[in-house]
């Protein structure tokens, strides 16, 4: 290696990382000692429960109420609520505060406001009450999808009470942080949240209805739970430096693989390395104190890739919490000179990193017996197990009809990467229930069993359904959705994108099929006296129809991808004909008649997500193309000259065999192969930059035409990669970032 001084920018990043320490995480005071996770636990939020002490009686409880019933906050109690909110702010230390929103960029969105006021020219500190329920951001900056020109810019955020207010501490300032819904003049929904409080909603109000039907009383609300595990790569933050296509768009787009990738099977589970242990329990520490649940920490199956994950939460708050894990990551990996790269493939061939969204449903109720209940869980009782069935037949046909529509959901250019490929559930969604479940789902499909249900149950096993807890550890981790002993886990969901959206389609789907298993189990009741039995004879028909959805084999095995296509499952590859399942006919009936989004809504949506799959495919694209142009062709001429020059003295010298010269033909061929590519590549781009009236088509061309070109070109730069000069190779080669030392 040549003198430090000479060192290329990639060289002088490996003998950087050689001398790197772990630095002391902020949670281990100056003498070293921990202080307890439960003593600063949620210091930096202010909920509901922390509200109590400071409200009147009559204020806190009608604040109970909206949080618990989801409803808006009155205005006649927002006054106390905002000066308690300030008072506790302000005595923590915060000079300014934020409405807090998730416009549809993937991320959160913020504009600080300062608490100062002047009173006859004194400064002080004030927040009222409508600063506290409503800030009016201008609204044409964000994706709207059309839905608001830029010349009626008017929509505004308004304050999620469900959602408990919290303060951030970002380089020692602090700000109060309003988590909020942002929608447009007439009430249209331009965020994440929206959607998700309305599908929330329905789904509460049909669940109820079902209930009611099967006799449960004093039911105030049905809501879903949500434990999302999420996956990520930290590498040094030198390399990243050093890498155009990571700083641009997350991914590494061309790096030859390496001998070694994650074929030892020796980093899932294994000992986490110092500097990252640090790294991780500063994140957790700043998570801790916003009271984000996080208990889990371990090593991914990839080289430099980990998952955290928190103990589920309501779904509303568990949306929000991960936005906050996601962001958190991001910037306290920089403080350790690491990089966290949430991208769903950061490295090609392998593995991704996915987001499994846990989610169940549980009831809340005015009734000690059902409050707190998991409705996915098998119960003790007959009873609890009938309707435990219930809700599980109302899943699988909902996932059945909607299969297409849920794939659009984890629909992005990431994604595309990452599903169907190493490790990772295939684009086709098929739902995995499990030995004991699919035998007690098969037995009542069949229809033989006789007697009452109980009898039946017997018979069936539904009276043991506990044991499937057990059943379920040793479960099948290829499925996209598989059912997971209390709960789904819905595997597909890509690690950098909002939970929201997802979960929108699935409470949707979800919903529509409880409103028909209410309406046929009503009819049924007329036939057949006991519930139960009369749940029996609705279930059948639903487990019979859905049979196609169930899968308990290989999800990773080309011989899925042709039985799915045999039972009729939708294999949608591409994200751009998985987007197009939100518009169809049965899409769009499902989230407009259930009022989740109405038909500009959907259409606004569709199109801020194609919009972004092609502002993400041309970005990188670009981003190949200028890599090729200034750093990969560069090298290689650089190499081909040096090798020219050794071949041209040699020959002067009189040398008769010059291997220098086959060498140069080589590397010569794989330019010329690269620069052809390469042309191909700009004539895409300028093909679809050409086209911008038209976003589905240009999308269609994108993901056709451009993804091939991109694949074309990454192969050559790969094998130039393997040729030239190691020492003339400008960008962190994989072994590098995977492996550093
Ligand atoms: P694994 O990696 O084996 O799937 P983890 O323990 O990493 O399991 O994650 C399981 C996640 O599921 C946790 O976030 C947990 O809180 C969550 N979870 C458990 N029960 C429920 C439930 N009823 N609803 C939603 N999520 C749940
Ligand atoms: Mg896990």
């Amino acid at each position: 290696m040549p003198g430090a001084a000479n060192l290329s920018p990639r060289k002088a990043v490996i003998r950087e990382i050689t001398v790197r320490e772990a630095k002391t995480p902020a949670v281990v005071s100056e003498n070293g000692e921990n202080a307890r996770t439960s003593e600063y636990y949620g210091v930096n939020t202010f909920g509901v429960r922390q509200m109590r002490d400071k409200l009147p009686r009559d204020t806190y409880s009608k604040l109970l109420a909206a949080v618990r019933q989801s409803k808006k906050l009155d205005s006649d109690i927002a006054p106390r609520v905002a000066q308690a909110i300030k008072e506790w702010a302000i005595g923590m230390g915060a000079t300014h505060f934020t409405h807090w929103f998730q416009p549809q960029t993937g991320l959160t969105a913020e504009k600080h406001d300062a608490f100062l006021s002047f009173d006859d020219g004194q400064p002080m500190e004030a927040f009222g009450a409508s600063q506290l329920i409503q800030s009016e951001p201008d609204a044409s900056s964000f994706p709207s999808g059309g839905l608001r020109a830029t010349w009626e810019a008017r929509g505004y955020t308004a304050w999620n009470p469900a959602s408990p207010v919290f303060i951030s501490e970002m380089g020692g300032v602090k700000t109060l942080y309003i988590p909020s819904v942002f929608i447009g003049y007439n009430g249209e929904a331009l965020d994440e949240m929206t959607p998700l409080l309305r599908s929330s909603d329905v789904l509460s109000e049909k669940a109820i209805e079902l209930l009611e039907v099967l006799g449960d009383k004093g039911v105030y609300r049905v809501f879903t739970t949500m434990g999302p595990e999420q996956e990520y790569f930290l590498i040094d933050r030198g390399h990243f430096a050093l890498r155009p296509d990571l700083v641009m768009g997350g991914r590494t787009l061309i790096g030859a693989p390496p001998p070694r990738g994650q074929q030892l099977e020796d980093h899932y589970f294994g000992g986490i390395p110092e500097r990252i242990q640090a790294c991780i329990a500063d994140v957790e520490y700043e998570l801790y104190k916003l009271g984000v649940p996080i208990i889990t920490r371990h090593n991914e199956v990839a080289p430099c890739q980990f998952e955290m994950a928190p103990r589920f939460e309501e779904t509303d708050v568990a949306v929000d919490h991960n936005q906050l894990v996601m962001a958190t990551l991001r910037r306290v990996a920089l403080r350790h000179g690491l990089q966290a790269l949430l991208h769903e493939k950061p490295f090609a061939g392998i593995n991704g990193s996915g987001k499994h969204c846990n989610w169940s449903m549980s009831i809340a109720a005015d009734n000690p017996d059902i409050d707190g209940y998991n409705l996915l869980k098998p119960g003790m009782t007959p009873h609890q197990n009938v309707r435990f069935l219930l809700i599980l037949a109302a899943v699988l046909k909902g996932v059945h009809k909607h299969a297409g529509l849920l794939r659009a959901g984890i629909g992005t250019s990431g994604n595309e990467h990452r599903l169907g490929a190493n490790e990772a559930p295939p684009a086709i969604i098929s739902v995995f229930m499990g030995k004991t479940l699919t035998k007690v789902i098969d037995s009542i499909a069949d229809g033989k069993a006789v007697g009452s249900a109980e009898q039946q149950m017997i018979k069936m096993g539904v009276a043991r359904l506990p044991e499937i807890e057990k059943d379920n550890t040793d479960r099948n981790r290829t499925s996209p959705f598989a059912f997971t002993g209390n709960k789904f886990e819905f595997r597909a969901v890509g690690s950098s994108q909002s939970i929201a959206f997802p979960i929108v389609l699935l409470n949707a789907a979800v919903a529509e099929a409880i409103a028909e298993i209410t309406v046929a189990l009503r009819a049924e009741l007329k036939k057949t006296k006991k519930v139960d039995d009369a749940v029996l004879k609705v279930v059948r028909p639903i487990f019979k129809e859905t049979a196609a959805i169930r899968f308990e084999g290989n999800n990773y095995s080309d011989d899925w991808v042709k039985e799915a296509s045999k039972r009729g499952l939708p294999n949608l590859r591409r994200a751009p004909e998985a987007l197009s399942q939100m518009v169809t006919k049965q899409s769009r009936k499902l989230l407009t008649s259930l009022g989740i989004l109405h038909d500009e809504e959907l259409d606004s949506r569709y199109h801020v997500r194609v919009e972004r799959y092609v502002k993400d495919m041309l970005i990188e694209m670009h981003t190949l193309r200028e890599i090729v142009d200034t750093l990969v062709l560069p090298a290689s001429f650089e190499y081909s000259g040096q090798l020219a020059q050794a071949a041209s003295q040699s020959k002067a010298a009189g040398i008769k065999v010059i291997p220098q010269v086959a060498a140069a033909n080589e590397v010569n061929a794989a330019i010329v192969d690269l620069q052809k590519h390469r042309t191909t590549l700009g004539k895409v781009i300028d093909k679809a930059e050409g086209m911008h009236e038209d976003i589905v088509k240009q999308a269609d061309l994108l993901t056709g035409a451009g993804a091939d070109a991109m694949a074309a070109v990454r192969g050559c730069c790969d094998a130039l990669e393997l040729m030239v000069a190691d020492d003339a190779w400008p960008l962190p080669k994989y072994r590098e970032m995977l492996f550093p030392v």
